[in-house]
């Protein structure tokens, strides 16, 4: 996952503690509750476990599965109804709720950023542990599993129902395919409010930052950069896009930006090539800001290949026409989710009443489905600090106050699937 904390315009603030006003109560005098949160406190050291040995459970994108089954095993140990992984590989558990209230997910992601093959040993160093996914998002999967047990333990009672669920594809290549299973085909119309629990650290997305991706080629039939010059060439007309794309104005708020992150082209110094390549990422919580630099990107991808084909005339260059590829990696929507929305309001009230005080911001996270479909959903923190995400090195800090993150989750869910 990613966050972006946001200009002041755009995000909240730190939320001053009488100023809050939940409009879902958060019921931390309900005597089962204040016991979980207890559990929470009490079993820190059970929690860190549980993501020391998920970590070292190798986890690439589209290859979940044998972590999955792990995840299923222990949820299912934990008592849980109807654990099993629907058709694309998510794990989801069941606890059922006593009445009709609200249903409730709370997930963490079971993919890591990481290729198949890559070492996840986990090494200690004090308060430090390290591995590739050790935070990210392996400190996710514990909270969820660590939340689920401490309702088990204390005998939480809810009137809704609450879905603790270990999901694939959230990271990059996997394009959140996971949650538009969830929302689009196994649990269609039935959640209502979402809760991932992604990285480390006390922050809270309540905004989803949308993401188009594209790569873009540039074909022709090449040639000898002396014997065949005068038709049209691919990797002038990748220039030409490159440089309409770098003169974009863009809003500074909402935040929308694009990169044109990788090039790719060439054989020799001396040829002119037969394709040129790039990817070009573009990004905005804003749905509208996102269209509008999307269409530009697109016309100016257009206007590039025209101009090189006809920058070249005669025969041989009308023979030699280039052609244009545009292949989707990944989109990522967006949507309009206010601070002022109850599953936002709730979760800044639990922190206060946790003793913390958080801001919110947006992320790109599997919280962009819901929220683009207006379903309720943040992602929050696990507790704990993130060092270095999607890198080797990364690395997550048990801090002394690290169970305020499953705590926090546990709160989070209980109030809104209506705890009593
Ligand atoms: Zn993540």
């Amino acid at each position: 996952m990613k966050t972006y904390f946001l200009p002041a315009v755009f995000i909240a603030s730190a939320v001053a503690a009488p100023s809050v006003r939940a409009q879902i109560a958060v019921p931390s005098n309900v005597p089962s509750v204040r016991a979980a949160l207890d559990v929470l406190k009490a079993d820190n050291a059970w929690t860190l476990q549980q993501q020391i040995e998920l970590t070292q459970i190798p986890s690439p994108p589209f290859k979940e599965t044998t972590r999955a089954a792990e995840y299923q095993r222990r949820l299912a140990a934990l008592g849980l109804r109807n654990v099993h992984i629907d058709s694309v590989g998510n794990v989801i558990a069941e606890r059922p709720g006593t009445g009709n209230g609200p249903t409730v997910v709370l997930a963490g992601h079971l993919d890591t950023v990481f290729p198949q093959g890559t070492n996840v040993t986990v090494h200690r160093n004090g308060s430090t542990i390290s591995a590739p996914g050790i935070g990210d998002d392996d400190r996710g999967l514990a909270v969820v599993l660590a939340v689920a047990r401490a309702f088990q333990k204390s005998g939480v009672k809810t009137t809704g129902t609450v879905y603790f669920i270990g999901d694939v594809g959230e990271e990059g290549a996997g394009n959140l395919r996971g949650m538009r299973y969830l929302f689009g085909k196994e649990m269609k119309g039935k959640i209502d409010y979402f809760i991932s629990v992604d990285d480390a650290g006390l922050g809270i997305a309540s905004g989803a930052v949308g993401s188009n991706r594209y790569h873009v080629t540039y074909k022709g039939p090449g040639g000898h950069s002396y014997g065949a010059f005068g038709i049209p060439n691919p990797i002038h007309a990748l220039g030409r896009a490159i440089a309409g794309i770098a003169d974009i104005q863009v809003p500074t708020s909402p935040k929308t930006t694009f990169n044109v992150g990788m090039i790719q082209g060439g054989t020799s110094v001396n040829s002119i090539s037969g394709s040129a390549s790039m990817d070009i990422d573009m990004r905005s919580p804003d749905a509208k800001s996102l269209a509008t630099v999307n269409d530009k990107i697109i016309r100016i991808l257009h206007q590039a290949l025209q101009a090189e084909n006809a920058r070249w005339t005669g025969p041989r260059a009308a023979a030699a026409k280039l052609t244009m590829t545009i292949d989707t990696i990944g989109i990522r929507p967006t949507g309009a989710q206010s601070d002022k929305a109850p599953i936002v309001q709730t979760a800044l009230a639990a922190a206060h009443t946790l003793g913390f005080t958080t801001r919110t911001g947006a992320s790109s996270t599997d919280a962009n489905i819901p929220i683009s479909l207006g379903i309720p959903g943040i992602r929050i923190g696990g507790g704990g600090e993130e060092r270095g995400a999607h890198s080797l090195g990364e690395s997550y800090v048990e801090t002394p106050n690290s169970y305020l993150g499953p705590q926090w989750a546990a709160l989070i869910v209980a109030a809104l699937a209506g705890a009593r």
